[in-house]
């Protein structure tokens, strides 16, 4: 059914996610459709028994952030017994990271609908994390081969979370622009990522069913998932994911909160790419642009509110200066210490 070169991604942009379904599977030539999902407000948006009919076999509603290995094991015990030739994750980054993970184990294509920005849909990043923390890896078989962005999915999209999925996005179009293998087109990208974002991010927190503000969104989160893909993140992400990982900080406010401060720390070394940010933002001090975009969207929580320790701040900062990464700024344990602690 799949294999692990195929890389292509094909795009429903705009469509209605119950038209396109059955279609992609016959195109995909699919049979036995596996379904999954956070479950709760996110599940109720859409009937796959209604949309699927006989070729759904099962549904696992219990997608967690940060892919948890038990619940990898739990989900792939269901699609075995269901005999499924195919993956559909609708939801945010928990359910498609879930389905990257059954995408790998079993060699089947993954369909994504995603209904948050965090852009994971556009990635061949896997996640998953264990009591020994987080690891990540690339792997084109856990990249979806099909991603149908349906608006009308995203419209009961809680603002807390459309914020905080939004400044997720963000931020990996933030590092897209100063990375070490960024080219014209990503910058080009970067910039109009973080341009759509900013602008609608605070149209939805007013009014979720803004079509166009949620469109706008959806285009720029598809943009930083692909510049996620494309680019080589610096410390920003390293630090993110060794607070959601070993802290088990929530993923996308982790983001929202940790975003300005990186970004303040790197400004001096990536002058060109702050010109652009700012352009596109609105603000030529593109950190306190970030921040100021943070308490607009209502997302004002520090690492501390969000469950990091004064106590905690030595161990992350070890761990974050464990591993080189490529970075615009070259930094010490002591600098990552103190971006912490203004985090905290
Ligand atoms: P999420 O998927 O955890 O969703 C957050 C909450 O919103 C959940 O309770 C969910 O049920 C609910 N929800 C989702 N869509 C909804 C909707 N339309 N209406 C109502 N409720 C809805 O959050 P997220 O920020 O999208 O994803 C975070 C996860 O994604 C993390 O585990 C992170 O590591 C991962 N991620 C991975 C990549 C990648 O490329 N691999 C990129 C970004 C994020």
């Amino acid at each position: 059914m799949s294999d692990r070169s195929s890389r292509a991604t094909h795009l429903f942009f705009g469509g209605d996610a119950a038209t396109h379904l059955p279609r992609v599977l016959a195109i995909l030539g699919a049979e036995r459709a596996f379904v999954v999902t956070t479950g709760g407000r996110s599940a109720a948006m859409i009937s796959p028994a209604e949309i699927l009919g006989e070729s759904l076999c099962d549904v696992f509603s219990d997608a967690r952030e940060h892919v948890p290995v038990d619940t990898v094991a739990a989900a792939l015990a269901r699609f075995d017994t269901a005999r499924a030739d195919v993956c559909i994750a609708i939801g945010g980054g928990s359910a498609i990271g879930l389905g990257k993970a059954i995408a790998r184990a079993r060699i089947v294509p993954l369909v994504a609908v995603p209904t948050t920005y965090s852009g994971s849909e556009m990635t061949s990043i896997w996640g998953e994390t264990s009591a020994n923390g987080k690891i990540t890896g690339r792997d084109p078989a856990a990249k979806p081969r099909v991603v149908i962005y349906d608006i009308a999915l995203t419209f009961g999209l809680p603002a807390d979370v459309s914020a905080a999925s939004g400044m997720n996005a963000i931020a990996h179009a933030v590092e897209a622009m100063y990375a070490g293998n960024a080219t014209d087109t990503t910058r080009d990208e970067a910039a109009e990522s973080v341009r759509l974002l900013s602008s609608s991010l605070p149209a939805i927190i007013v009014n979720g069913a803004d079509a166009l503000a949620r469109k706008m969104a959806f285009e720029g989160a598809h943009l930083a998932g692909k510049l996620l893909d494309a680019t080589s993140m610096g410390l920003h992400h390293r630090i993110c994911h060794v607070l959601g990982g070993s802290f088990r900080l929530p993923h996308a406010r982790t983001h929202a909160c940790v975003l300005p401060h990186v970004v303040s720390f790197n400004a001096p070394a990536a002058l060109d790419a702050m010109t652009r940010l700012g352009a596109a933002i609105g603000n030529a001090d593109v950190a306190a642009g970030l921040a100021a975009l943070n308490r607009t969207l209502g997302l004002t929580a520090t690492l501390g509110d969000l469950g990091l320790r004064s106590s905690d701040v030595e161990r992350a900062a070890d761990e974050v200066t464990a591993t080189p990464y490529p970075n615009p700024r070259p930094f010490s344990r002591e600098d990552i210490r103190a971006i912490l602690m203004g985090a905290l």
